[in-house]
C-alpha cells in the first residue's frame, strides 16, 4: 500500500508518501509547500534517491498545493510513483477532534460534517486541515482519506483532569475542557519508551513525555493511557513555548486589554504569536539563536532559557504526583531532541526525585537514535527518543484502509 500523509497549515503543506509492504514501511518521497496564497509559493521536495528540488511557482489555495504534490511525486524525473492512482490512501493530520473523535476515523461525508462543526474550536489550523482533505476528495474521488487527530490519544483522561474549575454549564453547553495536543507524538515516544525498556527486561508503566519544539507539551501516560497532559482547550496552555505565553492568570488578558487598548481577539494573538521566549527575549522563537545570544550576553535570552527550562521542570515534577512516581522521563521534538543544553538545564536540578541525570551521556546522545542520558545506577531512565507523526499517521491509515 502506498500512503500520502498530509499535515496542513494555515499557508504550509508537509507532506510523506510511504509503502507499506510484508509488514515493513518505506519512505518514498517527502516535502513542503510554503506560502500558500502567497507571493513566492513553491514546493521543497526530496523525492527518487533522496535528491531534492525546489518547484517554484504560484499556488493559491490548498488544492492547487496538492496537484503541485502530485505533479512532484509523479515527475519523470524526480518523482516515485507513475500515477496518483498508485496512491492507496490520505492519511490527514486533523488538530481537533473534540469530545466526538477518541480514535482516528475515515473522513466519511458524516465524519467531515461533525469535524466542521468543530472548527472554533482550532480556528487557525482546522479550516486548512479541513481544506486539505476537501482538495483530496476533488482530485482523487475514490481514494479513502483517513483523519488523525491531535487529540485522540488524550481522550483517556479522567474527567477530574480535564475539567476547568468554571460553571460546569460551560463543559456541557460549549464542551469547555481540556484536550491536549501533540498526542500522535506522545503516543508515538510513549510506545517506542515501553518497547526499549521491555528489550532491556524492565516494565514501565509510568512514563512522562516531554515535546519540546516549537509548540511544548508534557503528558503523563499510565499503563499506555493518557492522565493528564500540558496543553488544554487551545495549544495555548501549559508550558511555555516559542512564541506562545503558555499558563497566566487568565486576569492578565483583560489587564492587557485594557492597558493596551487592544480586543479580546488582539490580546489572544499576542498570548499566541508574540509572547513565550520570544515575548521574553525579544531576540527569537529558536532556541538555537536564544542560545547564542544567551552566549554572547543577552540576559533577557538567559532569562527566557531559565524560565521555559523551570516551566518544565515543574510540569515533571507536577506529573510525578499525578503518576505516583514514574519510570521512565522521555524527550522529543526539535529541542528535546537536539538541544543537549536545554535537556542538562532541565534535568540538572531533578535529583530529589530518584532522576539521576548523567551530562556526559547527555552530550554523547546520538541524533536520530534513542538515547538513555540518566547515569547507570538512576531509578528512573531519561530517554531521548526521535518523534514521528507522520509514520503514526501512516500506520493508522493503513490499518483504517487495508483490505478495503
Ligand atoms: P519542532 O517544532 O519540533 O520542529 O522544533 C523546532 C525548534 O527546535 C526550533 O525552534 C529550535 O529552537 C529547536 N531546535 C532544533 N534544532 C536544535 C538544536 N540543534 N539546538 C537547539 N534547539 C534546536
Amino acid at each position: 500500500m502506498t500512503i500520502l500523509v498530509l499535515n496542513a497549515g494555515s499557508s504550509s503543506l508537509k507532506y510523506q508518501l510511504f509503502r507499506f509492504e510484508n509488514g515493513a514501511h518505506a519512505v518514498l518521497a517527502k516535502g513542503v509547500v510554503e506560502r500558500i496564497g502567497l507571493n513566492g509559493s513553491f514546493v521543497g521536495h526530496k523525492g527518487k534517491d533522496g535528491a531534492e528540488v525546489r518547484i517554484d511557482g504560484a499556488i493559491a489555495n490548498h488544492t492547487d498545493a496538492l496537484k503541485k504534490v502530485f505533479a512532484a511525486l509523479t515527475d519523470k524525473d524526480y518523482g516515485v510513483i507513475s500515477g496518483v492512482s498508485d496512491i492507496s490512501a490520505f492519511g490527514h493530520r486533523i488538530l481537533h477532534g473534540a469530545e466526538d473523535f477518541n480514535a482516528s476515523v475515515l473522513m466519511t461525508e458524516e465524519n467531515l460534517q461533525k469535524c466542521r462543526k468543530n472548527i472554533d474550536l482550532g480556528p487557525l489550523h482546522m479550516p486548512p486541515n479541513l481544506a486539505c482533505v476537501d482538495a483530496c476528495r476533488e482530485l482523487a474521488r475514490d481514494t479513502p482519506n483517513a483523519a488523525v487527530f491531535d487529540t485522540a490519544f488524550h481522550s483517556t483522561m479522567d474527567k477530574t483532569a480535564f475539567m476547568y474549575a468554571i460553571p460546569y454549564e460551560y463543559y456541557t453547553d460549549y464542551k469547555i475542557r481540556k484536550y491536549g495536543f501533540h498526542g500522535t507524538s506522545h503516543r508515538y515516544v510513549s510506545g517506542e519508551a515501553i518497547k526499549y525498556m521491555e528489550k532491556i527486561g524492565k516494565n514501565p508503566s509510568r512514563i512522562i513525555t516531554c515535546h519540546l519544539g516549537n509548540g511544548s507539551s508534557i503528558a503523563a501516560v499510565k499503563d499506555g493511557k493518557v492522565i493528564d497532559t500540558s496543553m488544554g482547550l487551545t495549544p495555548l496552555e501549559g508550558l511555555m513555548m516559542g512564541t506562545r505565553s503558555g499558563d497566566l492568570d487568565p486576569a492578565v488578558i483583560e489587564f492587557i486589554a485594557v492597558k493596551t487598548g487592544k480586543n479580546l481577539a488582539e490580546t489572544i494573538n499576542i498570548l499566541n504569536k508574540k509572547s513565550g521566549v520570544l515575548g521574553v527575549s525579544g531576540v527569537s522563537s529558536d532556541f538555537r539563536d536564544l542560545s547564542a545570544a544567551a552566549e554572547e550576553g543577552n540576559e533577557r535570552a538567559e532569562l527566557a532559557l531559565g524560565m521555559f527550562a523551570y516551566r518544565v521542570k515543574k510540569y515533571i515534577g507536577s506529573y510525578f504526583a499525578a503518576l505516583n512516581g514514574a519510570d521512565a522521563i522521555v524527550f522529543t521534538g526539535g529541542i528535546g531532541e537536539n538541544s543537549v543544553k536545554m535537556r542538562e538545564r532541565i534535568l540538572k536540578g531533578l535529583c530529589g526525585l530518584g532522576v539521576k541525570f548523567c551530562a556526559e551521556r547527555n552530550l554523547s546522545a546520538k541524533r536520530g537514535e534513542i538515547s538513555e542520558i540518566n547515569a547507570a545506577d538512576s531509578e528512573i531512565k531519561i530517554l531521548v527518543i526521535p518523534t514521528d507523526e507522520e509514520l503514526v499517521i501512516a500506520r493508522e491509515t493503513f490499518e483504517l484502509t487495508a483490505g478495503k
